[in-house]
């Protein structure tokens, strides 16, 4: 499976899934643009290590995925100066956990803006280059919380639910250019996302950080472990392959069994 040639953009991905994803498709030989918060140090270290160890061009941009023009900007120089987007992997994301009553209304705005918006803007942006191309691949990073519900995440659920929706547009709209558009649906993964929850519910319940994540995954999961970065990087190479050309519109879980229940 070569992705060569090809160009994609992984947003958030200076950390967790996106940092997976993006290893993956660049050890498939795809060209990166990477995206997201952190430390410009650290981010530069990061980008000139994927170039060498995958023999790919990278680039960065660190649109924030709350502003729909800094989205629409960052797709632009991705033309500009990479070729276009061939891949887009819409993964940058937040979490604020609060009963609804008590929820501040910032944090319902930030969590639909960075979860659901600019998934939207994302994908608007890509869509009139891969129909010039015949070809494009885009990847929504849901959640098994697109599919069910868990207390306390209100804006969470109702964003990750409706990027559901927006991949199903996405794919009738586009079934006939050459363009899919599916959604991952992953359930626990160890990320640093999961970890400040894992340490907010050690913290809450007065147990060791190791004791909350087995709490966390079988109060959930039926499988009691962790899906990792490395295994959505191959389902996200996959969903770019030849053998996954019809597949389109699909919520595609990798969730340890969560959502079979
Ligand atoms: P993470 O916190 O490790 O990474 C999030 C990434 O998004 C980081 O690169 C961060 O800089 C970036 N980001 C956050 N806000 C941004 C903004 N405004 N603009 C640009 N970049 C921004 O989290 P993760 O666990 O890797 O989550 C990645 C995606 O996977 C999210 O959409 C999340 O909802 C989803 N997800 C995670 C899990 C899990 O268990 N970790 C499960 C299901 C779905």
């Amino acid at each position: 499976m070569s992705l060569k040639g090809k160009v994609a953009l992984v947003t958030g991905s200076t950390s967790g899934i996106g940092l997976g994803i993006a290893r993956a498709l660049a050890g498939a030989g795809a060209d990166l643009l990477l995206n997201g918060f952190g430390d410009p140090a650290a981010i530069e270290a990061e980008r000139a290590g994927l170039a060498q160890e995958f023999g790919v061009r990278v680039g960065y941009d660190g649109a924030d995925m709350s502003k729909p023009a800094a989205i629409a900007a960052m797709v632009a120089k991705a033309e500009a100066t990479m070729g276009g987007v061939d891949i887009l992997v819409n993964n940058a994301g937040i979490q604020f956990v609060a009963p609804i009553e008590d929820f501040p209304d910032d944090r319902w705005d930030a969590v639909i803006g960075i979860n659901l918006s600019a998934v939207f803007h994302g994908t608007k942006a890509v869509i009139p280059g891969m129909k010039k191309k015949g070809w494009g691949r885009i990847i929504n990073i849901a959640s098994a919380h697109g599919l069910v519900a868990s207390a306390q995440k209100a804006a969470y659920v109702a964003a990750k639910h409706g990027v559901l929706g927006l991949t199903k547009v996405t794919a009738i709209e586009l079934a006939n250019d050459g363009i899919t558009a599916n959604a991952i649906c992953p359930g626990w993964v160890l990320t640093p996302l999961v970890q400040r929850q894992l340490e907010a519910r050690a913290q809450q319940d007065g147990i060791s950080v190791e004791a909350a994540a087995n709490a966390f995954l079988s109060e959930k999961q039926p499988m009691t472990k962790f899906s990792t970065p490395e295994a959505l990087g191959g389902l996200a190479v996959f969903l770019c392959s030849d053998a996954a050309a019809t597949i389109t519109g699909v919520p595609m879980t990798m969730d340890g069994g969560w959502t079979a229940q």
